[in-house]
């Protein structure tokens, strides 16, 4: 049993004000991993003002000394690799496989600031004046539980890389994997107050963040009703926003594609991070004439996907990180049956053998139209709605017919008609025949999917404004 009674303010571990403790629950097991004491209104303004202290000098540090210190942060996290990927796995019940993919990506987001330092013009020439790019002042960071460390990496490589300092709110359910990358960063040796990490509910710790007149910015992922109340409250004092909301992203098939090539990788697609992700392909847009065969492929494919024990390096497919989060799946299953969508594989209950944990059956339901809840709201677990279209036209249109517009995929073997495609559905990225990652490209979403874009240029820029010189 873990407590966890620390959070981070000016460059040192502090015990929080707020007495509320939240305990720390396996998802795999339901047993109780541990507790941590959650900060407080109070413990939130000694953060911001730590971090508004710091900005003072940390805002005119050299790209040299940034860049400097994204090696050293680093570094800190390049050697405790296992200690990520098995907190990650207890805690969150990420499975092995994915837990490695996010070590990758977060050691990656310092290779892509510290590139972004290494060619960015924070000073430019527009008309006829000298156009400085300045740092936004101090950033509220807001993130959700899964994929906790890789968001605060993101996030805080690129405010440092703007040279913002930061207050970081994390789930509280990630407490444990919190901990670990405060540790490292403390090891880093930042000047103090350039990072602050205070553990707290949203609704208490969140929404000081929100209000705080000296908060500049926020850097939000999560659920779009929460971003929603976000935007509402950082209005009044005219923060900026950026926010990475909720998903329901179309996966195309087109009636040239390969389908024993895609098929999987659509799977893939809708299971990643056990179906906990805003990417997440979960409608599946195939040809009505192919369906069949679609059917029959999909069915393989689930049916040798493996679910169970996170830790297990073959499991595709772990636990829903809460009992919340299991019920939630669970509902959304009941309506998909209620709305008359038919299950092809998966359904209701727990896989056997595994009633323990949060674990969930993966599901698909067929017989499907786009006007269902289960294929118009982010359900956020293991579940993949196929729905049969007739002709491009009809596909690009369903895949259109959505509030969001996160991510989408296509799949063709002829690139150029994918391409063709590609380009006429409103979503903030499209993966073309694959699962690849850019991080030096834009990432975020159109419509209620968000607003602003992370990573590349456009993501250091949503941290930095612009002050012309004119003469
Ligand atoms: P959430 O409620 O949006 O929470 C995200 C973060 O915002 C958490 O740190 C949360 O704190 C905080 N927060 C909550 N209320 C707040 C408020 N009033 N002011 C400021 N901050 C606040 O997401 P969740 O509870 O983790 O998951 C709920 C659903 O959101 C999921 O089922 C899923 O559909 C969606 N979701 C989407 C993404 C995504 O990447 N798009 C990621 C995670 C979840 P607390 O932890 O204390 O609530
Ligand atoms: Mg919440």
């Amino acid at each position: 049993m873990k407590t966890i009674d620390k959070i981070y303010i000016k460059g040192e571990f502090v015990t929080p004000k707020g007495t509320e403790y939240f305990d720390l629950i396996s998802p795999a097991t339901n047993e109780k991993l541990g507790k941590v004491l959650l900060g407080n209104q109070e413990d939130t303004r000694n953060a911001i003002d730590a971090a508004k202290k710091a900005f003072q000098t940390f805002s005119k540090t050299t790209i040299m000394e940034r860049i400097e210190y994204l090696q050293k942060m680093k570094a800190s996290i390049e050697k405790r690799k296992d200690k990520f990927i098995d907190v990650m796995v207890e805690e969150y019940g990420g499975t092995f496989q994915f837990a490695s993919r996010s070590f990758d990506y977060m050691q990656k987001s310092f290779d892509s600031s510290i590139q972004l330092l290494n060619t960015y013009e924070f000073s430019k020439k527009m008309g006829d004046s000298e156009v400085q790019m300045t740092p936004i002042g101090v950033v509220g960071i807001i993130i959700p539980w899964n994929s906790s460390n890789g968001f605060v990496c993101t996030k805080l490589s690129t405010a440092i890389a703007a040279g913002c300092t930061a207050v970081i709110k994390p789930s509280e359910m990630s407490a444990q994997q919190t901990q670990l990358i405060t540790e490292c960063f403390h090891e880093a040796g930042l000047p103090k107050g350039v990072f602050n990490i205070v553990n707290g509910l949203g609704e208490v710790v969140g929404a000081e963040i929100s209000r705080n007149p000296d908060i500049a910015k926020i850097s939000f992922t999560g659920s779009t009703v929460v971003g929603k109340i976000i935007a509402k409250e950082a209005v009044d004092t005219m923060k900026r926003v950026t926010l990475e909301l909720g998903g329901k992203s179309p996966n195309i098939i087109l009636d040239d594609a390969n389908l024993e090539e895609s098929i999987p990788l659509a799977i893939i697609a809708a299971y990643m991070n056990s179906g906990q992700a805003c990417v997440a392909g979960t409608r599946l847009l195939v040809p009505e004439n192919k369906l069949d065969e679609v059917k029959k492929l999909v069915k393989e494919t689930v049916m040798n996907t493996i679910v169970g024990d996170p830790k297990n390096e073959t499991t595709a497919v772990g636990p829903m990180v809460s009992k919340k989060q299991y019920e939630r799946v669970q509902n959304y299953i009941q309506i998909g049956i209620n709305e008359g969508a038919e299950i092809l594989i998966g359904g209701l209950g727990k896989p056997e053998g595994l009633e323990k944990g949060n674990f969930v059956k993966p599901t698909v339901f067929v017989n499907v139209n786009n006007q269902m809840r289960i294929a118009r709201e982010e359900i956020f677990g293991p579940v993949l709605s196929i729905i049969t279209y007739k002709t491009e036209q009809e596909a690009i249109e369903i895949a259109n017919d959505t509030t969001y517009g996160l991510q989408a995929y296509v799949s063709s073997s002829d690139e150029k008609r994918a391409y063709n495609v590609a380009s006429q559905i409103n979503a903030g990225r499209v993966l073309i025949n694959g699962l690849n990652h850019d991080p030096m490209a834009p990432f975020g979403g159109f419509k209620q999917s968000g607003i602003g874009r992370e990573f590349g240029t456009l993501g250091l820029e949503a941290f930095l404004e612009p002050k012309a010189l004119i003469r």
